[in-house]
């Protein structure tokens, strides 16, 4: 049994392309190159040396001592925060500007939800010259100022999405009318492993480096490759399915998926997608979502805007469904707790998406010679303010 995506484009039995016929063209021309491209030797070539000099890879596998202690385990953070733009993002971003240059297209479109995706698009659209059109919810552009500055010094267009809420799945929507318009110069960029096939599995592809590159470093420092668990947090679910990767049909390794509870998993007010979600379609895809019980899509929350996605990706609800993941939520404030704890305890400030996946050891016990990697997918910079707003530094 292999929890990789099958030739029909599933994920046990999620996954699938389940679009309108008019975006049809454009997914089936990438579904029939994506692989082909991937394995050019020009391809590979260039998205490595990409990675190497310009994203900063490989990223480091960094021993937290003091954490560990703490917890009295080993704890090892894989660091993806250090990557140029301060996460995992800029992975699959330039992966992608490879993929739609091979192709021959000559214009970018992206949604964005909290302006991360974003940033990390078009800063590869001006790495390589080329026209970057970002769609996102007015509310959003509101709530996320700095992310549209970077965007627009990048060089980028900010399109506002005014229909609906006024957030992701709007900006999602305005994204795929952009594409039907514009089928041949144009390349849609999804953030993460989410979307129709073969989004899911390309997104992985590209960031399945980190687990490439766990496996190196924690056989130079533990004699193995092999870590007891694997743990990240889940938004779409592309830092973890990267982390994962290569260890996703290794029963030896245990796969841990972090969501968040928000306010709590029965407060109505959280995207902890796998517990709470039903299986039903969204972006193209089906996998598990939080809806209502007439199956319209209900708006998730999390104090991370990178978390609060009402959907998670095809193989992570596959992932849930088959027992091969075991997910834990977690709340708001053992989020913020376990982020601050991070900081006093390594000196290393974390994104908030990724402070949820440091706070699973409060209630999760671990024997003591257990090895664990925690993919630490980003920097806390952007989450500054709501830090200080939240333990009133
Ligand atoms: C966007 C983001 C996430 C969530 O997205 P995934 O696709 O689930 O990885 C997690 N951490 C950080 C730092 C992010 O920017």
């Amino acid at each position: 049994m292999s929890y990789h995506v099958n030739e029909n484009g599933y994920y046990g039995e999620f996954g699938g392309a389940y679009i309108p016929e008019m975006l049809y063209p454009n997914v089936e021309e990438l579904r029939q190159q994506y692989l082909a491209v991937m394995q050019e030797d020009s391809f590979q070539k260039e998205f490595k040396q990409l990675l190497k000099e310009y994203v900063g890879r490989p990223t480091p596998l960094y021993y937290a001592k003091r954490f560990s202690e703490k917890y009295n385990t080993n704890i090892y953070l894989k660091r993806e925060d250090l990557c140029h733009t301060g996460a995992h993002k800029v992975n699959n971003t330039i992966g992608q500007i490879l993929m739609a240059k091979h192709l021959g297209k000559n214009r970018i479109i992206a949604e964005t939800g909290a302006g991360q995706h974003g940033v990390a698009t078009a800063t590869v659209c001006a790495l390589m010259g080329i026209e970057c059109v970002v769609y996102m919810g007015s509310v959003d552009i509101e709530r996320q100022a700095p992310n549209v500055a970077r965007m627009k010094m990048l060089g980028a267009t900010v399109i506002p999405a005014t229909s609906g809420s006024k957030t992701l799945k709007d900006a999602t929507n305005e994204a795929i009318r952009d594409w039907i318009n514009n089928p041949t110069d144009t390349h849609y960029i999804i953030g993460s492993v989410v979307g129709p096939h073969p989004y899911p599995d390309m997104v992985a592809r590209f960031q399945s480096v980190i687990s490439e590159e766990i496996k190196t470093q924690l056989l130079e420092k533990e004699g193995k490759e092999n870590p007891d668990y694997v743990v990240a947090c889940v938004g779409g679910g592309s830092n973890a399915a990267g982390a994962y990767y290569h260890y996703l049909d290794n029963p030896d390794v245990g796969i841990i998926a972090v969501e968040a509870a928000g306010k709590g998993i029965k407060s109505g007010e959280s995207a902890a997608t796998s517990v709470l979600g039903k299986p039903g379609i969204i972006h193209g895809s089906k996998t598990l979502l939080m809806q209502t019980t007439d199956g319209q899509i209900t708006e998730p929350y999390s104090i991370s805007a990178g978390l609060d996605y009402p959907g998670v990706g095809p193989m992570h609800a596959h992932l849930y469904t088959s027992g091969r993941g075991e997910f834990i939520s977690i709340t708001d404030t053992e989020a913020m707790e376990a982020g601050l704890e991070l900081s006093k305890l390594e000196g290393i400030i974390p994104a908030i998406e990724t402070s949820h996946a440091l706070a699973i050891f409060k209630n999760r016990q671990f024997k003591k010679d257990d090895v664990i990697v925690i993919n630490l997918s980003g920097r806390g910079d952007k989450d500054l303010n709501t830090y200080i707003d939240y333990f009133n530094l």
